[in-house]
């Protein structure tokens, strides 16, 4: 059977109409006539932009599972939109649906009292009456929770935020305090979490504000004599993402308004999302009630990934960006760069530059030569992390294998040489060592050592993968 515009949308109007009521149904779809399908596109016509919208504002996620499933994950929808009575004869005009793969972080328009005027408004409790406005929610539709890579370092505060994204306000994580160092992903991860919330939850209006950025709103507020519009704003919300609150450190007013907008939205059930560069407790200059409050539900930190996850990371955003790198650049990369995500990607960006302008294939050598230059004075140590996944490598086993208890010959050499290595090259103590290597006391760790010393000196073939390895693990 041959694949037509046709074809493709009846099987689509067959799901959907599993899907929703009758009713629905006949008002919303079958008026809809399809007229293209080129390459991974279908174009359907609708009979007027207000039938566009209101497919895009409630029927968007089955669309896009439907064309998904009919045409394959590239599929894509385009909207033909018969223009309305008095320009019948013009052509109908295209619309494209937001890429699919986009979430929808609109806010649906909320009600305020007729007198509000976003800018300037006297006295938003007293006029009767009720008008729609719209709150950009300001989220950045690439950071999302698929989009951030699970790992030891942000374990809690991952499972935290999904959690939150789930039941807003209904955990018993409120506030969710998310801290952690510079360029370790908090951002990434509030965005994430309002994103989940958009998804799951698309009638909450959500808000994701730089407290820098709320800073300066109520600087204006207050010259603008405006600051109970300010506030009645932000309490309008039902999730308040606060990035970066400490930069409210010593601004006593700005921490005096956020606190009564924080009561507000707590005591209604809302959910408060904060980021921090510090712990609570280690917030100078904020006032004592705003950090008990900031204590009321979970604080959670990141932490600098190990070097698994680092490699997992770029590998998410090498599948995201649709780019290729091999294999031991990208283990070069995120070894070589242990500071924070922010400068590894900082490092991968400049070498597809450098790659790319110069128009040279991004190999090791280019890497290491990139990679001198970035971090010229990070002293770079080898970390048993990486000394095990070397090692691994090379023998083909698995990473948990090493780690594990097992007695198998080849998993125990390769342990051994993993130690012996580690002892040679780290700073780390016998016992450390011992730690990463399944759990191995001092003593295992210095008889390893010298059982592959013996073995080096007997042993002609054993000899080859140790100078191998050696050089492997050597950075020049
Ligand atoms: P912060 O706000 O803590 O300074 P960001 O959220 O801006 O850090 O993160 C810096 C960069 O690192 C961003 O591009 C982000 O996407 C990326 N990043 C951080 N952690 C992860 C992770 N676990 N998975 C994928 N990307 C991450
Ligand atoms: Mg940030």
């Amino acid at each position: 059977m041959t694949i037509t515009c046709k074809s493709v949308w009846d099987a689509c109007i067959k799901v959907i109409k599993d899907n929703i009521p009758a009713h629905a149904f006949k008002t919303w779809f079958e008026p809809i006539v399809p007229v293209r399908l080129e390459k991974d596109t279908l174009t359907i016509q609708v009979p007027s932009h207000f039938y566009y919208e209101w497919l895009e504002e409630h029927y968007i996620n089955l669309l896009k599972k439907v064309i998904k499933k009919e045409i394959g994950p590239e599929g894509q929808l385009e909207y033909s939109i018969v223009m309305d009575n008095n320009q019948k004869d013009a052509n109908p005009y295209t619309v494209k649906l937001p890429t699919s793969n986009k979430p929808d972080l609109k806010n649906a328009p909320i009600s305020v009292p007729n007198s509000y005027n976003e800018n300037q408004i006297k006295n938003p409790f007293v006029i009767p009456g009720l008008k729609k406005i719209n709150i950009e929610s300001n989220l950045n539709p690439a950071y999302t929770l698929e989009n951030f890579v699970e790992g030891d370092c942000n374990r809690l505060a991952r499972s935290a935020g999904y959690a939150v994204s789930k039941k807003p306000g209904g955990t018993a994580f409120n506030p969710l305090l998310i801290y952690g160092g510079v360029g370790l992903g908090k951002s990434h991860l509030a965005h994430a979490i309002g994103i989940g919330i958009k998804n799951q939850h698309p009638n909450k209006t959500v808000l994701y504000v730089a407290s820098e950025k709320f800073a300066h709103q109520f600087i204006d507020a207050l010259k603008n004599n405006s600051t109970n519009d300010f506030i009645h704003f932000y309490q309008m919300v039902d999730v308040l993402i606060l990035d970066d609150v400490q930069f409210f450190s010593g601004k006593v007013k700005t921490q005096d308004v956020f606190f009564h907008i924080f009561n507000h939205l707590h005591q209604n059930g809302k959910q408060i999302i904060l980021t921090s560069d510090k712990p609570p407790v280690e917030l100078q200059g904020m006032e004592q009630r705003l950090l008990s409050r900031f204590k009321w539900g979970l604080s959670a930190d990141l932490t600098l990934p190990d070097l698994e996850t680092r490699i997992a990371i770029l590998e998410k955003k090498m599948q995201y960006e649709g780019i290729e790198l091999p294999r031991d650049v990208v283990e070069y990369l995120a070894f070589s760069i242990n500071t924070n995500i922010r400068e590894m990607e900082g490092a991968w960006n400049s070498l597809l530059a450098q790659a790319s302008l110069n128009k040279k294939s991004i190999t090791l050598e280019l890497a290491k030569q990139m990679i001198d230059k970035f971090v010229k004075n990070t002293a770079r140590e080898v970390s048993i992390d990486y000394i095990q996944k070397v090692v691994c490598d090379y023998f083909d086993l698995p990473l948990e294998m090493l780690k594990s208890k097992t007695r198998k010959r080849e998993v125990v050499q390769a342990r051994q040489i993993s130690m012996y290595f580690s002892k040679k090259m780290t700073k780390s103590s016998l016992a450390s060592i011992g730690q990463h290597c399944g759990g191995k006391d001092h003593a295992t760790v210095l008889h390893a050592c010298r059982t592959v010393l013996n073995l080096s000196e007997t042993d002609k073939q054993f000899k080859v993968y140790l100078e191998d390895l050696e050089k492997k693990l050597t950075i020049q």
